[in-house]
C-alpha cells in the first residue's frame, strides 16, 4: 500500500513510452497515472512462502501426504479469501504469490528461529521452502510432484513457478521432452534446473560441489580442489531466475540439499 500511494499522482510524464505511447497506455502529456492503479489495471502481490514449514508444523506431515494436503490448500484458500476482501474494499487487484524468496529464504528463517527457536524439520535450516514447493531435499519424481504443485499454482494467481532438478540430460532429450510434454498439459509455469558449471583453474566442466569448511558452505571445483569463487562459473536457479553471482548461507544450504528428480 506504501508503493501504491507513493505512485499516486505520478505524471505519465516521466516514462512516455510506458503510459503515452501505447507500451502500457496512451495517457495524455501530464496526466497523472492514478486511473491505472485501480480497477484490475494492475495489482498488489501479497507473497507468500514456506507453506511446506507451516502445514509440517501444523500436522506433523509434508503436504505432498493425502492427510495433511486438505490442510495446505485450506490455507491457499484463505490467502486468496484475504486478496479478494481487500480488492472489494479497495478497488485494488490484490492477488496471491508464490513468491521465488530469493535471498530472502535466509533472513526469514533467521528470524523464524529468533522468534520460535529451532523445531526440528521446521526452523533448522538456513532456508525456508519456496511458495507451495515440495521440500527439496524430499523424494519424488518429476510428474508427481508437477502434478502435485500445478494445484497450488493455480491458487498462486499473482505468479509462480514450478521446477525439477535433473542431472545432465544431453544424452537423453526424449525424456527432456516427455518433460517439456507434462509441463505444457499439466501445469502453468515449469522449468528444468540442471547445472552448467565450469572452472576456470582445471577447465572442469561438470558440476562444481558445495563443501561445509569450518562451518561454512564453500564452492569447490572436484577436480582440482579450487575453491576460489573469482576463477570459476557456477550457475543455479535460485528460483525463478538463473543466477551466477553466488548466494548467502540459507540459499546456498538449500541449494546443496535438492535432491534430483529425474
Ligand atoms: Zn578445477
Amino acid at each position: 500500500m506504501c508503493r501504491h500511494k507513493r505512485l499516486l499522482g505520478t505524471p505519465s510524464d516521466v516514462a512516455p513510452i510506458l503510459w503515452q505511447h501505447g507500451a502500457l497506455a496512451r495517457l495524455k502529456k501530464g496526466e497523472p497515472i492514478d486511473k491505472l492503479l485501480f480497477n484490475g489495471y494492475s495489482t498488489i502481490s501479497l507473497g507468500y512462502a514456506g507453506l511446506y514449514e507451516c502445514v509440517k508444523y501444523m500436522t506433523g506431515k509434508s503436504h505432498t501426504d493425502p492427510e495433511a494436503k486438505p490442510f495446505a490448500l485450506e490455507v491457499m484458500n484463505y490467502m486468496n479469501a484475504a486478496c479478494r476482501k481487500w480488492k472489494a474494499e479497495t478497488n485494488i487487484d490484490f492477488s496471491l504469490y508464490g513468491t521465488p524468496l530469493e535471498s530472502t529464504t535466509y533472513k526469514f528463517a533467521k528470524c523464524l528461529q529468533k522468534r520460535f527457536g529451532i523445531i526440528e524439520g521446521i526452523t533448522d535450516k538456513g532456508y525456508i521452502t519456496n511458495s507451495y514447493h515440495v521440500h527439496v531435499t524430499e523424494k519424488i519424481d518429476a510428474f508427481s510432484k508437477l502434478r502435485f504443485e500445478a494445484e497450488f499454482q493455480a491458487l498462486s494467481p499473482g505468479g509462480a513457478i514450478s521446477y525439477v532438478e535433473v542431472p545432465d540430460m544431453q544424452n537423453n532429450i526424449e525424456a527432456v521432452l516427455q518433460v517439456m510434454k507434462f509441463i505444457y498439459l499439466n501445469i502453468i509455469y515449469a522449468e528444468l534446473n540442471t547445472k552448467s558449471d565450469y572452472c576456470q583453474v582445471c577447465g572442469w566442466d561438470g558440476e562444481i560441489n558445495i563443501v561445509e569448511e569450518d562451518g561454512k558452505l564453500i564452492w569447490k571445483c572436484p577436480n582440482c580442489g579450487n575453491t576460489d569463487q573469482s576463477t570459476m562459473n557456477v550457475a543455479r536457479r535460485t528460483c525463478g531466475y538463473i543466477g551466477t553471482q553466488y548466494w548467502n548461507q540459507g540459499r546456498t544450504q538449500e541449494i546443496k540439499e535438492r535432491v534430483l528428480h529425474l
